[in-house]
């Protein structure tokens, strides 16, 4: 550390590093000053590392050509924060969390949208459509105005309104649609075909899409040190998320980097588990889900009309010797606040869903203490305040330390 000491910006007093808020001579505001001496070589070498994360970082192993389509606003590079507080709490050695809620638009989805509609660009559409649970609607709109296209997205009725104002306030038009997710995905793929527009859809659907999950995995690879985790858990809808986590690393092992591939779980709610529910009963066959009752709206996918998204999870889980767990809402509740208040982590109840789930997992002996395991987080909890509130209300006192007394003994 090249700081050496606070100095007041009035007077000039100097004091040392301690908790000082403004200068304890004349109250003036303190500035943190630095010894550059010796500096200089490493702040070139870091300068010249530092450049803005993207996926297109990755542009040879993605499906777009021409470098002038690429649409980005930044996406991917997002930090691998190692668990300090949970792990131990859970019996962990090498617990990690991928935090997804760091891209653009607060979401992961914003991975394979920024593929998706590199690749409307490049096929020269002129307007976008997708089914969402709420984040792929928001990504989309977000990529789409970047991209100048016209965007129309389809939400079940009850999406989270924090999603449903961020797609319009970029300027998609949103479209609520009766029902859960599979009417508003029959919606999207109705309305595409019909006006042709480009779908870009992130379930199987769009092919190109779910290449942008693929820089997960490349991200994974480097930020372990060029080492492949044991254990990757996913909170899983329709599970490209998964599947491209997964390709990512086998491509690394195609290109000789990797040498294994990671078990893959598949984490769903209880409330709609229709690939954990295949899983348990060993059958390859995946049923489409009834009616969700969720509040891990992300995930709530029923997978009506398009089972086989759900087979092709399951046959992946399978390979990778991984497992397939669903977790009960009041499971999900108590994950967030556990990743909040250990980890400062703040998700929306899906993105919590794999820390239920790893305490499964350790508690019955799936997983060892000495495994490397990674959490996705995949969306931040400023997307969905109202399913995970403080139950109680703050406080409210009068301007003085008497009062504040009371609440701190
Ligand atoms: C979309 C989404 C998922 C599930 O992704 P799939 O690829 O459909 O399995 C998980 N978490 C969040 C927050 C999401 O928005």
């Amino acid at each position: 550390m090249s700081a050496s000491h606070l100095q007041c910006i009035r007077c000039s007093a100097e004091h040392e590093l301690k908790d000082r808020y403004l200068c304890t001579r004349c109250g003036g505001i303190l500035e943190v000053k630095h010894d550059y001496a010796g500096q200089k070589a490493q702040m070139m070498a870091e300068i010249q590392a530092l450049i803005s994360p993207n996926i297109w970082k990755y542009r040879n192993l993605l499906p777009v050509q021409n470098s002038e389509n690429f649409v980005t606003l930044y996406e991917g590079g997002t930090p691998l924060i190692r668990s300090e507080n949970l792990s131990a709490k859970i019996g962990f050695g090498n617990l990690y969390l991928k935090d997804e809620s760091r891209n653009p638009s607060g979401a992961f989805k914003d991975r394979p949208v920024a593929v998706g509609v590199s690749k409307a660009k490049e096929l020269a559409r002129d307007t976008v459509t997708t089914a969402s649970s709420g984040n792929a609607a928001a990504s989309l709109a977000t990529y789409a105005a970047r991209a100048c296209l016209k965007c129309y997205v389809f939400v079940p009725e009850n999406t989270p309104s924090e999603k449903v104002t961020q797609a319009r306030v970029n300027g998609g038009n949103l479209i609520k649609v009766k029902g859960n997710y599979s009417n508003a995905y029959a919606m999207a793929r109705a309305a595409a075909r019909e006006f042709q527009w480009m779908n870009i859809t992130t379930t199987f659907l769009n092919p190109y899409a779910l290449e942008g999950d693929k820089t997960i995995a490349y991200e994974l690879f480097h930020q372990l040190d060029k080492s492949v985790p044991d254990w990757i858990l996913v909170p899983t809808g329709a599970g490209p998320l998964l599947f491209g986590i997964y390709k990512g690393f086998l491509e690394l092992s195609i290109l000789g980097l990797a040498d294994k591939s990671p078990k893959m779980v598949a984490v769903q709610a209880e409330g709609c588990a229709p690939i954990v529910s295949a899983f348990e009963s060993g059958q390859g066959k995946v049923q489409a889900w009834g009616t969700p009752s969720t509040l891990a709206s992300a995930i709530a996918d029923p997978l009506k009309g398009y089972e086989q998204d759900g087979e092709l999870v399951l046959k992946i889980v399978k390979e990778s010797n991984g497992k397939a767990v669903s977790v009960s809402d009041a499971e999900i509740v108590e994950s967030v606040f556990e990743l909040a208040e250990n980890e400062g982590v703040y998700s929306e109840p899906a993105a919590a869903t794999p820390i239920a789930a790893l305490k499964k997992l350790r508690k019955n002996g799936t997983m060892d203490e000495s495994d490397t395991v990674v959490c996705i987080i995949t969306g931040h909890g400023l997307k969905d305040t109202r399913s995970v509130a403080k139950t109680t209300s703050p406080p409210v006192i009068e301007p003085n330390l008497e009062a504040l007394l009371d609440i701190v003994r």
